[in-house]
């Protein structure tokens, strides 16, 4: 496969974006592939600036649920982008979004929109900690909630339950008031709140974890969450930035039945426009700016171009059999991989609900992110880049997941097979 073209591009990039990316995994420093500069996508495929073309499996890191360049997705952001890419003033596609977002997550009755994941969860945990009027925060090791100091902390080692800062620049202070527990791990959580008493303002979780590679909750785990807010009276926010409108239209919280206090959201929302929101009860959200005294804002908020894109979206997300449909392509093709890597004897974890999975190179389970991090990453490597070299796109790390879209037909999920079946196989004989 010629990657000239992508080559000279990034030795080019390296000179003026730091590390040639404008977000660190771009960069396939994880598995030691070229990245692919992308000259562009429709449907389930991607075409690189060298002319392969590949079959999309990160779909923008999930956003692309109906795959890219929707024809009807287009056609909004177009008839939008005629009428004036941004205002700084109200327009009627907020309410119309908002409403939308309402009606299919009952646990929202008011949802403030912002730019990015990111700007959902740093501004969800600030209300949170008004709300109650206390400083800190639980959240899992191995979820991920955008880039804001306060997530990026690690698990302090040996004696010490307080976080540590898992980036220079994020201050101790700030890491202090971050408490780390363990995925699946009930007494983890309690031991902190046991701790902590009368200190903690809210738990964030991903509700399915999709950041560690693909971990699913356990039976019982988010209702005990729910729980022990309730008994010490905190907040439980669902992070559904990647579960929104991805595991069902209602997102985790209807599909396994756990009521949040506060649900952030991202991705799917914005249809591949950069969008976030946040939302919750009446009582809470009046705690924002203007109306309350919680400040919050963006220049770029509620950007016409990018609610279009994502109420077109939602929209076609509505539309009957969306989500058997999407399971089961889902379905078909993480068992066929299975069954790939069971016939050339190579042992991996398959974690995978509704549309979305990942296996990990390792033998036993994966529940935690402990368990993660024991994958074999440098098989992963080798298999990634096979995987690439024979046009199948699949996120560049062991602790990604894959997605599926509405847009990948049988006849690609067959190819996708058969290329994978004939890499297995390679895999083992190297
Ligand atoms: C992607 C992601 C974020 C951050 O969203 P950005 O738009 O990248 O800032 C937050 N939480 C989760 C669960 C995510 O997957």
């Amino acid at each position: 496969m010629k990657t000239d073209t992508s080559r000279l591009l990034f030795e080019r990039a390296k000179t003026r974006i730091p590390g040639g990316v404008n977000s660190p995994v771009r960069a396939f420093k994880a598995v030691g592939a070229a990245p692919r500069f992308i000259a562009g996508a429709n449907g389930s495929r991607i075409w690189d600036v060298d002319g392969n073309e590949y079959i999309d499996y990160v779909g923008s890191w999930g956003p692309l649920i109906l795959g890219h360049a929707h024809p009807e997705v287009v056609t909004a952001v177009i008839a939008a982008v005629e009428k004036g890419t941004s205002y700084g003033a109200n327009c009627e596609v907020e309410i119309q979004l908002a409403e939308k977002i309402c009606q299919l997550m009952p646990e929202i009755d008011m949802v403030r929109m912002v730019n990015s994941g990111t700007e959902a969860t740093m501004s969800a945990i600030r209300l949170a900690r008004a709300y109650t009027k206390r400083d800190k925060i639980i959240k899992f090791a191995g979820c991920y909630h955008g880039h804001g100091d306060s997530f990026l902390i690690q698990a302090g080692s040996g004696a010490t339950t307080l976080g540590i800062p898992s980036s220079p620049g994020v201050t101790e202070a700030i890491a202090g008031d971050t408490l780390i527990a363990h995925y699946n791990d009930i007494d983890s959580v309690k031991n902190l709140v046991e701790n902590f008493p009368q200190q903690i303002a809210a738990l964030i979780v991903e509700p399915v974890a999709g950041n560690m590679g693909v971990v699913l909750p356990e039976p019982g785990f988010l209702g005990s969450l729910r729980q022990i807010a309730d008994d010490h009276n905190f907040l439980l926010i669902f992070d559904e930035v990647i579960t929104g409108f991805r595991l069902a239209l209602g997102g985790a919280q209807t599909y396994y039945h756990v009521k949040p206090d506060l649900t952030t959201l991202g991705k799917i929302i914005g249809g591949g426009l950069p969008v976030g929101a946040y939302g919750g009860s009446t009582e809470i959200m009046e705690m924002l700016a203007p109306v309350g005294p919680v400040y919050q804002a963006g220049t770029l908020s509620g950007n016409p171009l990018a609610l279009s894109a994502g109420l077109k979206t939602l929209e076609l997300l509505e539309q009957k059999d969306v989500y058997p449909k999407l399971r089961e392509k889902a379905s078909y093709i993480f068992n066929g991989m299975a069954e790939n890597f069971k016939r050339a004897g190579i042992p991996v974890v398959a974690n995978a609900v509704e549309s979305m999975g990942c296996f990990f190179f390792k033998q036993g389970l994966v529940t935690n992110y402990d368990d993660a991090t024991k994958s074999d990453i440098k098989l992963f490597g080798r298999y990634h880049q096979l995987m690439l070299e024979h046009g199948v796109y699949l996120a560049p790390s062991q602790f990604e997941a894959t997605f599926l879209s509405l847009a990948h037909s049988k006849e690609d999920l067959d190819r996708t097979l058969e290329v994978h079946g004939r890499v297995c196989r390679g895999l083992k004989q190297k």
